[in-house]
């Protein structure tokens, strides 16, 4: 059986978990990124294309002997109508993509879940306090703004319209900003052992936000930069042990409320991308249905992977792991879609 995956993102991350757990491996890479991708011994087969339409087929050569692993660039790259196309089993609950990407889901998905989240305001004019405008998708937070009132929203929505990033108001969604510190949970749940892992937590590396607070404040107040979010990192945390309940326990209900609205429900990683206040409260801005690149961090195993196996175990392992026991146990249909 072969493990294969999209060149970007986790991708050596999951081949290397993949290759440890005795699999053969493949990346299906961009042509320029080909010599790149030889430099690790652990991938088997480099199957590159030199268009979008060539990456579908080259996962499709898989299809008879190969379980494809989804990640963040998967749906990203492209796009949801090739992603449709693939006849490759992909590892997961293909169903959850359509919720990720549609920010109503998915936070319904979250309300229903019992998770708290920040306010959302549905129309500019509703707009009451500081807000963080983002856009749909996957975009590592480009476009992203902050704005204090009502008139500062239109100015950078019209912003955004000029400069072609979006093509109406329509593409936005407005948030009450959050204060607090970001920490995003990384969760694994296995269908087949029945429970969800907390698997390890990181912040992501944003410029320039991240930058800001390193100027003194005299050139803050005479430059007047303007914030923004543009993910370059990631860092690693781990958080109070206190908070680590309440976390599990917003994991769980999600794994329940996915089960629900999208049957069979999640299966594998997951995160909650999330703000910690200084009450202590876990307010979940959002959530990824699939590996996040904050993982990266853990090839080796994180904090928290050690507590449940003992043994170096990254999260592209414990897909691996999830689908070795599941093929064990002649159950290889119901971790796959
Ligand atoms: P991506 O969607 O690309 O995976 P992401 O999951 O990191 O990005 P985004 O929703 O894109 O998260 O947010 C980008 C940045 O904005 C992060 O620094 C995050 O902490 C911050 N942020 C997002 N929503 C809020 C919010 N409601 N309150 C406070 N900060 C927020």
């Amino acid at each position: 059986m072969i493990i294969g995956t999209l060149g970007s993102h986790s991708a050596l991350q999951i081949l290397h978990g993949a290759k440890k757990e005795g699999f053969q491996t493949a990346v299906v890479a961009d042509k320029k990124r080909e010599d790149f991708y030889r430099n690790f011994s652990f991938i088997d087969n480099i199957l590159s294309y030199d268009s979008l339409d060539n990456a579908v087929i080259q996962i499709n050569k898989m299809k008879d002997n190969g379980i494809l692993i989804p990640h963040g660039s998967l749906v990203e790259y492209l796009g949801k109508e090739r992603v449709d196309k693939i006849q490759t089993k992909i590892f997961g609950n293909r169903k959850i993509f359509e919720w990720e990407a549609d920010q109503k889901k998915k936070m319904e998905l979250l309300r229903k879940s019992h998770i708290k989240i920040p306010e959302i305001f549905e129309r500019v004019e509703d707009v009451d306090r500081l807000v963080i405008v983002k856009l749909n998708g996957a975009k590592g937070g480009k476009g992203y703004f902050l704005a204090k009132n009502k008139s500062e929203v239109k100015e950078g929505i019209s912003n955004l319209i000029n400069s072609k990033m979006i093509k109406s108001e329509e593409e936005v969604i407005i948030q009450e900003f959050v204060i607090g510190v970001p920490m995003y949970f990384q969760f694994f749940y296995s269908y087949m052992l029945n429970r969800t892992e907390i698997f390890g937590i990181d912040i992501r590396y944003e410029t320039n936000i991240d930058g800001l607070r390193r100027l003194p404040y005299n050139y803050i107040k005479e430059t007047n930069p303007s914030p923004t979010f543009v993910v370059v990192g990631n860092i690693p945390a781990v958080a109070r042990e206190s908070l680590l309940p309440v976390a599990l326990e917003y994991a769980n209900n999600f794994v329940k409320t996915t089960k629900e609205l999208v049957p069979p429900g999640i299966i594998g990683p997951f995160c909650l991308e999330s703000i910690v206040t200084d009450n202590m409260d876990i307010v979940v801005f959002e959530f990824s249905g699939r590996i996040v690149a904050g993982t990266n961090l853990y090839v080796n195993g994180s904090p928290y992977s050690w507590l449940y196996w003992d043994e170096p175990m990254s999260m592209g392992r414990r897909i691996a792991r999830e689908i070795k026991i599941a093929n064990e146990k002649d159950k290889l249909n119901l971790v796959v879609s």
